[in-house]
């Protein structure tokens, strides 16, 4: 279970980069999406990784976290490590 909630995620974001456009399109006022649930659970905890024969893969075991946010433009996406996200908030 994550140890954070899709609020705290929020606040960090609003705290930590406030009304920054997009490093891929510029754009500003589409805003962006988290993709993470009320629980703060976010689909970077999974990952999968497609081998020589295309059969989808999913590796276990120890990970950073981190959550997606995705240009709601152009879809650019930026990954941020949770941890570091959180600190200091
Ligand atoms: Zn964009």
């Amino acid at each position: 279970m994550p140890r954070y909630s899709l609020e705290q995620l929020q606040a960090a974001f609003a705290a930590k980069l406030p009304a920054t456009p997009c490093a891929a399109c510029g754009q500003l006022d589409k805003g962006y999406t988290l993709p993470v649930d009320e629980d703060g659970a976010t689909s970077m905890l999974i990952s999968t990784f497609f081998g020589p024969d295309s059969d989808a893969k999913i590796i276990g075991g120890k990970s950073l976290a981190h959550v997606p946010l995705i240009c709601n433009n152009c879809g650019h996406t930026r990954i941020f490590n949770i941890q570091m996200l959180l600190r200091d908030v």
